[in-house]
Order: C-alpha cells, then structure tokens, then sequence
C-alpha cells in the first residue's frame, strides 16, 4: 500500500473513531460515569492509557482511582513476567464482586497480555465477566467496541495479530501538562530470547515523521517543554519509512522547535547505536544530559544466548566513544542476573562492565522464565538461590557506584523541572534534572512546571536534595 493511501485510511479511521466519540458523549452526557484506569508494565503502555483516558474523557467519562466508584475498570496489561500476569487473573476474581454489586460496571481488558491465544482462551473459559478484550494494534478503536458493547449488552473480543494502520490524530490525556511522551515507532525486530514483546507488539514499524513532528509542535504550543521519544528501539527509527529517515536526522529535526526546552528518548538498543546518533546527541542542545542503553549481561557468552547481537567488547568500545563525544553524560542500564547457564564467571563480566563504566544508575533484574520465548526452553536455568545471591551482590556494586555519582551533584548548580508535590513531604518539590535524577526542593507550588536552577545540597542514594537560588 502507498504511504499517501495509508495515510489517506488513518485519516479517514481517526475520523470515523472520533465521530463515534461524539454519539457517546451524547448517549453519556448527564450520567456522571466514571473510570478507572490501572496500568501494567513499560512505558509504552503508560503512553497508551493515556491515549485510553484521552478518548474517554473526550466521551465524557471523569477519572477515578476508587474501583469500587467505577462504571468502567480497565486494567492495561504487560506480559513481560508471567507473575505480572497472575497478578491480573488474582484482580479479575476481585472484580466479579463488584460486578455482582454493581451489574452496570463494565471491565476492559487491553495490553501485551492480550495478544497471547491461551490469555484469550482462559478469560473467555474462566473470567466471563469481563465486558470487553482489545490487544496493542487496535487500541484506537476503543470508542467503537464500547459502542459495541452498549449497543448489544455482549462481551467485545477485538485482537488483531499484526497492525493495519498507525492511526493519528486522536484525543490523547497527558499526566503532566508540561512533559509529554511521544510515541515515534512500535513493535521491535529484534528477537532477544528472553522477551515476548516482539510476538505481542509486532514488527517494527515507524511513524512518519511528519507526524512526529506536528504532534511535538502541537504539544509545545500547549505548554510541553519535555519531550521523551519513545520506541522500542529507537535507534532503528525510520528504516520502514518509503522514505527512510535515521533517527539521528529525526532528533535533528525535533531539537529545531522553538519553545521545546528538554528532549529525552528510549529505549536504545546498543547494535544500533551509530556514529551520526552520537555526533546529533552532541550538537543537540535540547537534547538532556542522559543515555539509558541496556547491556543486560557482560558475559559474550550469555550476550550469544540472549541473541542481543554484542560482545562485551564491542559494548565497551561504544561506551568510550559516547563518553568521549560526551565525558558527563549520565549512563544507565538494565541488566539481567541468572540467564539460563550463567556461570560465576559469566556473572564476573557482568561485575567487571558495571565497575568500568560506572553507570548513574542501574536497573537490575532477576531473570524470570517467560513462557512463549527460547529463553524459557533453554537448559541449565538457574537456580534461584544462586540467582538472588548474584543479584544481592550486584545491586551493593551499583549502589556504591550511584552513591559517588549522587555526591558528585553536591555543592553544584543544575537545572531543574520541577514536577510534583513530593509523595513524602507537602512541604518539598520534586522534580528531575537534565541527567533524570530526582531532586527534593523546598518550593512553592506555583513553580511546577517550571525549569529551576537549584542549587545541590545533599545526596542519598536515589535522589538528591536542593535549595532554589
Ligand atoms: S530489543 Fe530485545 S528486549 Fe527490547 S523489546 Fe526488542 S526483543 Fe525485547
């Protein structure tokens, strides 16, 4: 299909999404119907439900955190860890007492979890009380299954196994009206053993960047000053296109707007990350100060198994050339413990990539089996006393190594955005620096949103404290 015909059905589906929007607001309005939204996992689905509140408020839903005051409940699942997805079964039990008490309530189910044929199976054998089940290609395409559901009082099932068409322009809810997320591609190519994302979101495939960049501008013109781009691996960004466009040239393009101040991006898969990526990073001033590339393991061994497609060595030399073009950048990581066959040795190399890079901060996971992938087939999983001892020994190096980094902020000026009300104190600000670290600021609340200059006064392990000049 041509791109001006593809674009020419996203067009004409938005429109045909939103006309449906307009006839709920009517059937709606005056009912004072609420709903309440929990969301599973990464990013990408935190981005998705706000896309989910946007097109509900646009219906006239309001938004509640209670279940139990809800009309709708919808629960944006993640299938990463299979204990994830217990945790949903565990909540749709709970739920069928609040549809007893309240046979209006309507229970939608979305996300990754949905793409898997044996999730359909069980919830259509077990949870007959969910009201109604979409998956991550047709998320745009709520308002009609809810019309749906209104219209023939019957459970929904709407799961497509592959995308149709990246569908633009609908309402969209943003948690914070001076920071936004934008979706820049989806799905992932890349296979790593031990994920299910590429079988639950699909082959890689990139929005056009024109679309990126009206979206950008449309947000700065509403207040955003941050913009975090978001794919799966986003350095792979344009590859699809008719005509192709590398991602280095997109952040090129989107560091030109006026009146965006903060540029961030995720996820970075190290096999892509190129020389023209690293030199764009360096002349974009909007760019911030940070880098999150996952290595997952140090060992080549276990870098083979995983099919990550590095050594350790070819991972190394990239975080030298990085820190060459960029000596203060803040480099974060995620890293696996106990992949199947991971011997102590193994497990030495990834000690030894942590002490020479010294990451700001790292997240650490303990390998969990995901059925579905290779990984959960392979021999020699380990046990999980070896793995927790390993896991216990790597997060004191990480920590250690993130304390000297916070320290290195203290007695500095750095600039700040300040976001929110502190969850722990009303008296203080919370809000992140150029490098994402969380800072503690005693400030008035008038200055959310805004970008401070703060002056660091103190460090504990996961954020720092400041003083407003
Ligand atoms: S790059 Fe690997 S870990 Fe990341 S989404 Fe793709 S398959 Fe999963």
């Amino acid at each position: 299909m041509g791109k001006r015909q593809e674009i020419e059905i996203s067009t004409a589906e938005a429109k045909r999404q939103m006309d449906i929007i307009s006839q709920l607001a009517h059937h709606i309005q005056g009912k004072n119907l609420k709903f309440c939204i929990t969301t599973f996992g990464c990013q990408m689905n935190a981005h998705d439900s706000e896309k989910i509140q946007g097109m509900l408020s646009k219906m006239g839903y309001s938004e509640t955190d209670k279940e139990a005051e809800a009309d709708l409940i919808l629960y944006n699942t993640c299938c990463v860890r299979e204990n994830a997805e217990n945790r949903i079964y565990g909540k749709l039990g709970y739920l069928k007492k609040l549809k007893r008490a309240n046979p209006n309530l309507l229970i939608a189910l979305c996300g990754c979890m949905m793409q898997q044929d044996i999730v359909l199976e069980t919830l259509k054998k077990t949870y007959r009380h969910v009201d109604m089940i979409f998956g991550t290609y047709n998320i745009y395409k709520l308002p009609e299954l809810l019309q749906t559901r209104f219209e023939t009082g019957k459970p929904v099932i709407d799961i497509w196994d592959s995308h149709q068409d990246i569908v633009e322009d609908l309402p969209n809810e943003r948690k914070y009206p001076f920071k936004s997320c934008v979706n820049i591609m989806y799905g992932c190519n890349n296979f790593c053993t031990y994920c299910i994302v590429p079988y639950v979101r699909g082959r890689e495939r990139s929005r056009n960047p024109e679309d990126i960049l009206k979206e950008i501008h449309a947000l700065v013109e509403d207040g955003v000053k941050e913009i975090m781009l978001l794919g799966q691996n986003v350095n792979s960004y344009g590859k699809t296109l008719d005509i192709p466009m590398t991602f280095a040239d997109l952040i090129r393009e989107v560091n030109k707007i006026e009146g965006l101040e903060r540029l961030r991006f995720m996820t970075s898969h190290p096999k892509d990350l190129s020389d023209d990526l690293i030199l764009a990073m360096s002349e974009c001033d909007k760019l911030c100060n940070s880098l999150h590339l996952p290595f997952q393991a140090g060992s080549t061994d276990v870098l083979t198994r995983m099919n990550r497609r590095y050594t350790k060595e070819q991972y190394l030399a990239l975080v030298s050339k990085v820190k060459a073009t960029m000596p203060h950048i803040a480099l974060t990581t995620d890293i696996i413990i106990g992949f199947p066959g991971e011997t102590e040795e193994d497990f030495q190399e990834t000690m030894d990539v942590v002490r020479q890079v010294r990451f700001a901060s790292a997240f650490t996971f303990v390998y969990s089996k995901r059925t579905g992938t290779p990984a959960a087939t392979m021999d020699n999983q380990i046990e999980e006393v070896v793995s927790k001892d390993r896991f216990n020994r790597l997060l004191d190096l990480v920590h250690e190594i993130q304390v000297d980094y916070m320290e290195s902020f203290i007695g500095h000026h750095t600039d700040v955005l300040l976001e929110e009300v502190s969850k722990h104190d009303p008296n203080l600000l919370s809000g992140r620096t150029s490098e994402s670290v969380l800072v503690h600021v005693k400030a008035d609340p008038s200055e959310i949103g805004k970008i401070v200059d703060i002056k660091i006064t103190g460090a504990k392990t996961h954020y720092l404290i400041g003083e407003c000049l």
